[in-house]
C-alpha cells in the first residue's frame, strides 16, 4: 500500500529521517515503535504528504505522491494525530463532520453517517453534541477515531491514539481498537512507544532509533531474534509489576 524508498528528512541540524526503506502492506497493522524523537510522526506525516523527503520517495498504491494530487490523497486517509487535535470551538460532531461538509455532503448523510460511526466508536450520542473540553480523554480519541473513519477512507494513521490516557481506560479502548480493525480491515499504520500495545494492536512492529529502522517484524520475531541488543532493551526496558514486588 505504501513504500518508503531511501526517505531522508532534515529539520536545520536535526536527521529525523536517515535512509528509510519500509513496505506497508494493504489491510494489515502496523506499528511504528521506538523512543521519542526517533522519527515515527515524521513517517507518518510523509505518507499523508504533510512533509516531504529531501531524498528518496513515498509511493502509495506504486505511484508516487504528488503535491497536485495531495487533496485526493488526504481524503483517502483517515488520520488522528498525537493529542487528538480537535478544534475546541467547534462541537464533536462539527469536528467529526467538517471534511464531508467540505465536501458538500448532504446534512441528512452527514447525521446518518455520524450515528453509525458513534456506534461503531462506542460514543454515547450526547457526546457528540459537546464541545471537546466537555468530554473525557477517551470520549475525544473516539471523536478523533469518528472524525478520521468520516469519510471511510481505506487507510488510517494513528499518532499515539491512546497516549494520554489513563490505564483503565486505555485498556478497553485498545480492546475496541482491535476489534475496529478487524471489522474494517483498513490499512492501519499507528505510533506507540508502549511495545505490549503495539504487539497486541499491530501484525507487523517497525522499531525505529534515530532516523532508521532497526528492526521490523512480527513481535515474536523482534522477541525471539532481535537483530540488535538495541532491540532487545527496548522491548523489555518497561518495568512489570511483578518485578518490583
Ligand atoms: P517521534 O514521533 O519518534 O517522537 P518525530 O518524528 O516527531 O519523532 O521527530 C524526529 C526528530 O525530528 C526529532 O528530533 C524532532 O525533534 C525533529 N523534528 C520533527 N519535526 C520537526 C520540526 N517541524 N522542526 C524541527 N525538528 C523537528
Ligand atoms: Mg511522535
Amino acid at each position: 500500500m505504501f513504500e518508503l524508498a531511501g526517505v531522508r528528512k532534515r529539520y536545520a541540524a536535526t536527521t529525523a529521517l536517515d535512509g528509510v526503506d519500509l513496505s506497508i502492506a494493504r489491510g494489515a497493522t502496523t506499528a511504528l515503535i521506538g523512543p521519542s524523537g526517533a522519527g515515527k510522526s515524521t513517517v507518518l506525516r510523509m505518507l499523508i504528504g504533510l512533509e516531504w523527503p529531501d531524498a528518496g520517495e513515498v509511493r502509495f498504491d506504486g505511484e508516487p505522491l504528488q503535491r497536485a494530487r495531495l487533496p485526493e490523497q488526504r481524503r483517502r486517509i483517515g488520520y488522528v494525530i498525537q493529542e487528538g487535535g480537535l478544534f475546541p470551538h467547534m462541537s464533536a460532531a462539527d469536528n467529526a463532520a467538517l471534511l464531508a461538509r467540505t465536501l458538500g455532503w448532504p446534512r441528512a448523510r452527514i447525521e446518518a453517517r455520524l450515528d453509525e460511526l458513534a456506534r461503531l466508536c462506542r460514543l454515547p450520542a450526547d457526546a457528540l453534541r459537546r464541545y471537546p473540553a466537555e468530554l473525557s480523554g477517551g470520549q475525544r480519541q473516539r471523536v478523533g477515531l469518528v472524525r478520521a473513519l468520516m469519510l471511510d477512507p481505506p487507510v488510517l494513521l494513528l499518532d499515539e491514539p491512546l497516549g494520554a490516557l489513563d490505564p483503565i481506560i486505555r485498556h478497553e479502548l485498545q480492546a475496541q481498537m482491535r476489534e475496529l480493525f478487524a471489522t474494517l480491515h483498513k490499512t492501519v499504520v499507528m505510533v506507540t512507544h508502549d511495545v505490549a500495545e503495539a504487539a497486541y494492536l499491530a501484525d507487523t512492529l517497525v522499531l525505529l532509533r534515530r532516523g532508521r529502522i532497526v528492526q521490523q517484524g512480527s513481535a515474536r520475531a523482534l522477541h525471539d531474534a532481535p537483530a540488535t541488543p538495541f532491540v532487545r532493551e527496548f522491548l523489555h526496558a518497561q518495568r512489570s509489576l511483578e518485578e518490583c514486588l
